[in-house]
């Protein structure tokens, strides 16, 4: 070669393989941004999953209701399928508060919460709203059939044993329930399934009362 064609190939040589190393070193650099990111996809839907549950029940928490809710209620409107709402309420908590202590109040709570929800079925939603108050929906279940699971599940609570430290303690449940009616919005049937909850509870708790 002549001098000139072997410098000019050199150079050309040395500015490949030092484009070939930045290719490599930006490759090695998207690698780890995308290791990143998904180690970032994950930590957020863990921290999702955990902002949707309830630390002491690990059942869905209240806002896990407003999501499912709304997606149940859209279901409803455009398939017409039956949806039933069910609001729990623990009879007389203070109570069980007042005479065995905040903490017992705190595993009456988780207790019920788990006895309740093995008690649905894989269909039905179930949440924590609030203190003692749960929150069933029922997709698919029109009222008299949804009557019938609560109160078997009413039923089970009232007669069931609960032990603590050794006292025999009786815990009953009052539950509003309300099936979705034409025109009904989601807060609708929430009100009135709250009033029929409340109507069990003035007629001497631990029933079930549909409106
Ligand atoms: P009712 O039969 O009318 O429902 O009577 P109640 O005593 O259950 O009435 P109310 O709903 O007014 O009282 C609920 C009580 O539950 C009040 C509050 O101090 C207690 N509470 C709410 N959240 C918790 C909790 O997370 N842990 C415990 N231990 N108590 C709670
Ligand atoms: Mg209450
Ligand atoms: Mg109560």
């Amino acid at each position: 070669f002549p001098y000139t064609t072997l410098f000019r190939s050199q150079q050309t040589d040395h500015a490949q393989q030092a484009l070939a190393e930045q290719l490599q070193t930006l490759g090695a650099k998207i690698k780890t941004m995308e290791v990143e990111a998904e180690k970032n996809r994950t930590t957020l839907e863990n921290h999702r999953q955990k902002a949707l549950r309830d630390p002491l029940t690990e059942l869905p928490n209240r806002e896990a209701y407003n999501e499912r809710a709304q997606a149940e209620v859209q279901r409803w409107q455009r398939y017409g399928r039956p949806l039933t709402i069910a609001i729990f309420d623990i009879d007389h908590f203070k109570k069980i508060n007042d005479t065995y202590g905040h903490q017992a109040g705190d595993r009456v709570i988780k207790v019920i919460g788990r006895s309740i929800a093995t008690r649905l079925r894989e269909v039905d939603f179930f949440c924590r709203y609030g203190g003692e108050e749960f929150v069933a929906l029922m997709p698919e279940t029109d009222s008299q059939t949804a009557l019938a699971v609560l109160e078997k599940i009413r039923e089970a609570i009232a007669s069931a044993a609960f032990n603590y430290k050794d006292q025999p303690m009786s815990i009953t449940l009052s539950v509003g329930v309300t099936e979705f009616k034409t025109g009904d919005m989601l807060d609708m049937a929430f009100d009135r399934a709250d009033q029929a909850l409340y109507t069990a509870k003035s007629l001497g708790r631990n029933r079930c009362q549909l409106v």
